[in-house]
């Protein structure tokens, strides 16, 4: 077993830990500013100007496939490069890329909607949450009627990340009850255009998601992404994704938050001593580092489990779990050792506290995961050892 990471890999995560250090974090101080005076923290066209520099590095659609312009870079060193992303709380991405379901589009679609979305030239979201059903994605209730060459959309989608600025959604709908999510559910690629609305929801972090109204939105028959039926598993295939880059994320925030709490602690002196010296302060900065170090594993374990081609839903699950609450518990006791301070606006740690409480709860709650890992055990899907069983 060879747990070192390759030359190529160890390159490609310097290059991306030396571009955000030097082009993303020094903007850390304005993002706050802005995002206390309830604005966004960059603008698009920073964020473009951003990820155009990016790419004169290679930092381009880490995940894209070349054949599209992208570095297609495997899962692992995808994982390690967005655990540099997690490092700044700077609303940053490399640009490039695109919803993974979005490469299922036929080429027609491709040209309309997968080749400006890489390019940046417009902007998707995913919408299969609902009032009524967010956990439960099979509760989804929103009808899709075929009309002619048209589908006529009515319902409601909520929480949509990007709702509120996106050109075009990937919007799941019921176009067969009776199947219901084994068949009769379906993908359209329903532009803002065609009418649906969006509401902005205010959540106590950066995110801005939108609730999102659909009245008799026409959908031509030629905006279904992949086969009519087949959009549960799109939206399964999306959300998969997201299980090991929201973790790879989260692991960033940690290391930073915790290198934060071990300067403080060698520099804060309190009864004639460093606080670090304090077997209390040592038993939570040794607890972090468990926190992360377990979390590492457990999202590369995942990516690589993604690389094999092998079904990665479990190390998934595991690595979303593991990710989201380390950082939960290590952004707090990291805020614990900075004392008063790490309670004020003048340090970031507040800021990562509330970001990292949405991490538990979106692409999959802290108890959905548990009930995927335990129910997989339970019907004997996966033997207790995991990869070496
Ligand atoms: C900021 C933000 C961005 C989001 N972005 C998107 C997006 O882009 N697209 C999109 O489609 N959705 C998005 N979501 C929706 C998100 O995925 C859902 O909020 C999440 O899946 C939980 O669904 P819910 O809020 O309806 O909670 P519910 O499903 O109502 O759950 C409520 C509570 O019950 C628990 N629970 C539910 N079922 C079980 C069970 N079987 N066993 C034990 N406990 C259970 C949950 O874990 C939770 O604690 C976003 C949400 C937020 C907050």
């Amino acid at each position: 077993m060879d747990l070192s990471l390759t030359d190529e890999q160890k390159d490609i995560r310097d290059t991306a830990r030396a571009f955000i250090a030097r082009e993303v974090m020094p903007l850390e101080p304005e993002v706050l500013q802005r995002e206390r005076r309830g604005e966004k923290g960059i603008t698009p066209q920073e964020l473009s100007d951003l990820q155009a520099q990016a790419r004169r590095f290679g930092f381009w659609g880490i995940g894209t496939p070349t054949e599209h312009g992208g570095a297609n870079l495997s899962p692992v060193t995808q994982s390690l490069v967005w655990t540099e992303v997690g490092r700044t709380f700077v609303p940053f991405v490399f640009g490039g890329d695109a919803d993974n379901i979005l490469f299922r589009a036929t080429p027609e679609q491709q040209q309309e909607y997968l080749t400006p979305t890489i390019e940046g030239e417009r902007i998707s979201c995913f919408a299969i949450t609902e009032p009524e059903a967010g956990s439960d994605a099979t509760a989804i209730r929103m009808r899709a009627v075929r009309d002619g060459d048209d589908w006529v959309l009515n319902g409601e989608k909520t929480f949509i990340t990007k709702g509120v600025e996106a050109d075009f959604s990937i919007v799941i709908a019921v176009t067969d009850p009776e199947q219901g999510f084994r068949g009769g559910f379906t993908a359209f690629l329903v532009d803002r255009a065609m009418g649906w609305t969006a509401d902005p929801i205010h959540t106590m972090g950066p995110s801005t998601p939108a609730s999102m109204g659909f009245v008799d939105v026409r959908v031509p028959h030629r905006n279904v992404l992949g086969e009519v039926g087949e959009g549960f598993r799109l939206a399964m295939e999306w959300i998969g994704r997201g299980r090991y880059v929201i973790p790879s994320q989260a692991i960033g925030a940690t290391e930073r938050l915790l290198g934060m709490a071990v300067q403080y602690a060698n520099e804060r002196r309190t009864f004639g001593k460093a606080i670090g010296e304090h077997q209390m302060i040592q038993t939570m900065i040794a607890d972090c580092e468990l926190d992360l170090e377990q979390a590492r594993w457990l999202v590369l374990v995942a990516a690589w489990t993604v690389e094999q081609g092998r079904d990665a839903r479990h190390e998934s699950a595991l690595a979303k779990l593991g990710g989201a609450t380390a950082a939960g518990r290590v952004v707090d006791r990291v805020m614990q050792i900075h004392g008063g301070m790490g309670y004020t606006r003048e340090l970031p740690i507040e800021r990562w506290y509330r970001e990292a409480r949405l991490w538990r709860i979106f692409e999959g709650t802290d108890e959905i995961q548990r009930r995927a890992i335990a129910r997989d055990l339970l019907a004997g899907r996966r033997r207790i050892g995991g990869h070496l069983a």
